[in-house]
Order: C-alpha cells, then sequence, then structure tokens
C-alpha cells in the first residue's frame, strides 16, 4: 500500500485567526475556531486499561487532549478545572456520556494549596486509585514590560504553574503505585523564554529542574517523572491574555510551518510518557519539533525511541516514520499498528537502518575529510556532500519545512 503524502502547511489553518478576546479563564467552546482536541479523531486501543488517571487543566485545550486520549484507551478519568470553566467540562462529560464513559469532574482553584491536597484525595477515592497524574494546569499573561507584571500577576504565575504542581505531587507521590507515571506540561518557554512572557517562562524553565530533580528522587520507588513541551498550540490560554493585543490573529505564524498547532496533536506525547511499557520514557522533556513541523510535535530529547531498538536508525529515518505512523493515526488506524506499518514503509524505502559505510571509525572519516577525501563510502567529497547538504537545507527552508 503507497503512503499518501500529506502537505504539513496548510493541514490546519494557515491563514490569520480572527482577533478574540475573552476574560480569564476562557471558554474554548466559543472560541472561533473551537480547539481540534481529537474529540472527532482520536482511536484507542485499550493501551491504558486499568489506569487511574487526574488530570489538572483538562476541560479544554492540551489537558482535554489528554483526557480524550487516556479515557479513549481504556483508563478512568478524572478532571481538574477553575470553576469558572464549567461550561467547557460540561462539554466533555456529555461527550464522554454519548461515549458509555465516566468522567470525574472535580472543580476547584489550584493557587490555593488546601484544595490541591484535597483534589489528590478526591481523585483516587473516586477514581479507586491514582497511578497517571497529568499536571498541566497553567496561567499566562503577556506584558510588554517587567514593569507591567504585577505582584498579583507574578504570584498566580508561579502559584499555578510551578508551586500547585509541587503541592500536588507531594500529596500524591505517596500513595502512587510503582509503575506510575507523572507527566509535567512545560513549553518551548522552558528554553527559549519570549520576552513578553517573562514570569510565564520562568516558571516553566522551573518545571523543566522540577521534573527531572523529580524523576531522580522517584525512580527508585518505580514512578517515572516526564515533561512535555509543546510549542504554539491554539487554545483558551491564548485569547485570554496569553498574547499581546492584537497577537492572536497571527498566533502561530512565526514557526516554520507558519501556523498554530492543534491540541490534539499532543497526545502521543502525553499517552506515550503516560504508559506503563514505555520504561524509555523516564526523565524526558519531549519538546517541540522545531525544524519539522513548527509548534506542534514533540521528540524527546535524550534516549532512544519509546520501544524497541530502532538506534541503528538515522534521524531522519526515524522523523519519516514518525511523519507516516501520524498519516495513519489520522485515518484512524490504532497506534501500534500505525507505527508497525510506518517501520515496515521506512524499510521498504531505505532497505533497514543506517549504512555502515566504508565501515571507517569516525576519527579516519575525519581525517580523511581533512585531507579533501571521500568519507563515509560516498563517492562525494565531505565539502561536496556539506554544500549539498546546506543547499537541500535552504531548498526546505525557502519552502517552510526547514
Ligand atoms: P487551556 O486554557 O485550555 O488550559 C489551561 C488550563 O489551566 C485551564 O483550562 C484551567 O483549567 C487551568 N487553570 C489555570 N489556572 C487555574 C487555577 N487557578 N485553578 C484551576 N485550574 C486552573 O490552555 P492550554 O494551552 O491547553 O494549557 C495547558 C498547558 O499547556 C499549560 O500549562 C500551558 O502553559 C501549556 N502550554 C500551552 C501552550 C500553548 O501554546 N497553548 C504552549 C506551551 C505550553
Ligand atoms: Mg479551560
Amino acid at each position: 500500500m503507497s503512503e499518501k503524502l500529506i502537505d504539513p502547511i496548510g493541514r490546519y489553518r494557515s491563514g490569520d485567526f480572527a482577533e478574540q478576546r475573552q476574560e480569564w479563564p476562557g471558554l474554548q467552546r466559543e472560541m472561533e475556531p473551537v480547539p481540534d482536541c481529537g474529540e472527532a479523531s482520536y482511536v484507542g486501543t485499550g493501551r491504558l486499561a486499568g489506569r487511574h488517571a487526574l488530570v489538572t487543566g483538562g476541560d479544554s485545550g492540551i489537558g482535554r487532549a489528554a483526557a480524550i486520549a487516556f479515557a479513549r484507551e481504556g483508563a478512568k478519568v478524572a478532571i481538574n478545572f477553575h470553576p469558572r470553566e464549567q461550561p467547557d467540562a460540561d462539554d466533555l462529560h456529555a461527550l464522554f456520556a454519548r461515549e458509555g464513559r465516566d468522567l470525574t469532574l472535580l472543580p476547584g482553584d489550584l493557587t490555593d494549596p488546601d484544595f490541591c491536597a484535597q483534589l489528590v484525595d478526591d481523585a483516587r477515592e473516586r477514581l479507586g486509585g491514582l497511578d497517571l497524574l497529568v499536571l498541566n494546569a497553567g496561567y499566562q499573561q503577556a506584558q510588554k514590560t517587567i514593569e507591567d507584571i504585577s505582584h498579583e500577576q507574578f504570584d498566580r504565575t508561579m502559584k499555578t504553574n510551578l508551586y500547585a504542581m509541587f503541592w500536588i505531587a507531594k500529596r500524591a507521590v505517596g500513595s502512587m503505585p510503582r509503575g506510575s507515571a507523572i507527566i509535567n506540561t512545560a513549553s518551548v518557554n522552558s528554553f527559549n523564554p519570549s520576552g513578553e512572557m517573562l514570569d510565564y517562562a520562568a516558571s516553566k524553565g522551573a518545571i523543566e529542574i522540577f521534573t527531572k530533580g523529580l524523576a531522580k528522587q522517584l525512580a527508585q520507588r518505580g514512578i517515572r517523572v516526564n515533561a512535555v513541551a509543546p510549542g504554539p498550540v491554539w487554545t483558551a490560554l491564548q485569547i485570554s491574555g496569553g498574547q499581546l493585543e492584537g497577537g492572536v490573529r497571527k498566533f502561530g505564524q512565526n514557526t516554520p510551518l507558519g501556523r498554530a498547532g492543534q491540541p490534539r496533536r499532543t497526545r502521543r506525547a502525553l499517552c506515550g510518557a503516560g504508559r506503563a511499557g514505555q520504561q524509555l520514557y523516564h526523565r524526558q522533556h519531549l519538546r517541540r519539533r522545531r525544524r519539522h513541523r513548527g509548534g506542534i510535535a514533540f521528540q524527546q530529547r535524550r534516549g532512544s525511541m519509546p520501544r524497541g531498538d530502532k538506534s541503528s536508525y538515522t534521524g531522519k529515518q526515524k522523523r519519516q516514520a514518525e511523519h507516516i505512523e501520524e498519516g495513519y493515526e489520522d485515518r484512524g488506524v490504532g497506534h501500534e499498528e500505525a507505527e508497525r506499518r510506518a517501520w515496515a514503509t521506512v524499510n521498504k524505502q531505505t532497505g533497514g537502518g543506517k549504512k555502515s559505510g566504508s565501515g571507517r571509525g569516525k576519527k579516519e572519516n575525519h581525517e580523511s575529510a581533512r585531507r579533501g577525501g571521500h568519507i563515509g563510502g560516498s563517492s562525494q567529497s565531505h565539502a561536496t556532500r556539506s554544500a549539498a547538504a546546506k543547499k537541500g537545507w535552504e531548498t526546505r527552508r525557502r519552502r517552510g519545512n526547514g
């Protein structure tokens, strides 16, 4: 079966968004267009059957995408959200009910430490356990300068994004069984701060270190801790103060693909990090892949591919497989089958893993390159190969794929 190519540009929205603004926290049901959290597309295959998940900020956006994916993978799900977001939570509840699923709604304000502790206890009791914790709630208010950030805003940003994560994790870990997972939502701002999101970026940077440190600490208890770090995603966060005045219209257009991602694109990273079988997802930051899809996908910063030994494949082959796999998933093929087909296609097209070339070592190749000779069994000189690679990159960049 031949692979149908999907042009990532224009796949979702590639033009301007209508300028829009809502009072914080914003309702995604009133956004134009309404974010796509996988309501109509996610097909589960029971990969999280028997699991008990609590997702903060689960009414909308990335949290909603996680809640939908987890439930369709067989997990029991509870979501927390701010009481002002009841309408979005009710919409999700209705979707679950139509599918014959239960969704536990646990509204409350995460800036209150007592509520955070109570939330963990209530989720555990209502779900009959707690072994998958997605600490995803976030607060983002853009301000031009440091002088524009009030003490209250700074405090609220830190309390929502960082303190609540600490309060909830602290309460939860003692009773999470071995094999459990915690997934924190960081951001591309954890690594590359936007000037107009000083407090937000600082909190997200702290989440990266918090995640790594907690992962080290909990490894011996058999609890994996990871973070996802999305680029620009079309959610209520952005239209309720997350962008400067006038910034919504062009939101996401400064990425290589020239558009924002949709929340549904985060589901694979979240599901992957949550699964008990994914032992390699430990202390990882799954972050935006900068060159490939521009703000919507994630990659593991360190470590190997999630399943099997794919270390003999080149980065290009891995990206190709991931792209093909997503295409299958979008057409309703289950994750495991999509992955199998993707790798079968890559193997067929490239004849398997990395070519070892002439078998010469790195040092030898380097020596050869220095002398201007051939490297890696290629008939091109080092200089020619570099020029060709650069030209290819330039072409991809011009086309917007670079
Ligand atoms: P969203 O507005 O849909 O979700 C954020 C959620 O945070 C809200 O739904 C709300 O339930 C919760 N929240 C905020 N303050 C709260 C409080 N005091 N009490 C209880 N709940 C509270 O937007 P989203 O983009 O899906 O955000 C989810 C996470 O993704 C956030 O941590 C955000 O920082 C992160 N993120 C988003 C983007 C993006 O471009 N949208 C990029 C990188 C990271
Ligand atoms: Mg919301």
